[in-house]
C-alpha cells in the first residue's frame, strides 16, 4: 500500500525515462503479486498460468486507467487558474506538456496490456513474436506485456541503438 501513496506524490516529478521502453517509473507495475508456483511437469501456459497473467494484467490496467483519469482531473483544475506571472505560466505549460506526454505513454501501455489480454483470450500469450519460443514465466512476471523472448529483445535493442546513432 505505501508504494501507492508514494507513487501519487511523485507523479509530477517522476518523469524519469525508464530503461524499459522509456516508460516512466510510475507506469511500471504498481503492486506486488504472488509469484507463480510452478508445479512439476506443468504444461506452459495452461489455464492456471493464463489466469495468473490475466489477473496481473487486469490489475495493472485498472491502475493505469485511474492514473489517466487523475491526470485529466488535475489538468482541468489547473487550467482554470490563470496565472498572472508569465514565468509561472511558462512553468505551468511545461508541466502540462509533461502530463500530456505521460498520458500518451500510459495510453500506449494500456493498449499493450489490452493486446496481451487478447492473446490470453486466444491462448497465444507467452510466446515470442519473432522466433516463437516460450518467453517464460519469470520474464513475463517482470514484464507482462513482453512479446519478445530475451534473446530477440536483446538483438532488437542492439539494432535500435545502431539506428539511433
Ligand atoms: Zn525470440
Amino acid at each position: 500500500m505505501d508504494t501507492k501513496t508514494k507513487k501519487k506524490k511523485t507523479t509530477t516529478s517522476s518523469h524519469v525515462q525508464g530503461d524499459e521502453g522509456h516508460i516512466p517509473h510510475h507506469t511500471m507495475m504498481p503492486y506486488k503479486f504472488v509469484p507463480y508456483q510452478l508445479q512439476k511437469d506443468e504444461p506452459y501456459m495452461n489455464d492456471r498460468q493464463l489466469a495468473h497473467f490475466r489477473a496481473i494484467l487486469e490489475a495493472w490496467k485498472k491502475e493505469l486507467m485511474k492514473e489517466v483519469d487523475n491526470t485529466i482531473i488535475e489538468m482541468k483544475e489547473a487550467s482554470v487558474t490563470v496565472l498572472a506571472d508569465p514565468n509561472d505560466r511558462a512553468t505551468q505549460e511545461e508541466a502540462f506538456n509533461l502530463e500530456l506526454r505521460t498520458r500518451d505513454r500510459e495510453r500506449k501501455l494500456i493498449r499493450k496490456i489490452e493486446e496481451a489480454l487478447q492473446q490470453i483470450d486466444d491462448k497465444e500469450y507467452g510466446y515470442c513474436e519473432s522466433c516463437g519460443v516460450e518467453i517464460g514465466i519469470r520474464r513475463l512476471e517482470a514484464r507482462p506485456t513482453a512479446v519478445l523472448c530475451i534473446d530477440c529483445k536483446t538483438l532488437d535493442e542492439i539494432r535500435e541503438k545502431r539506428t539511433a546513432q
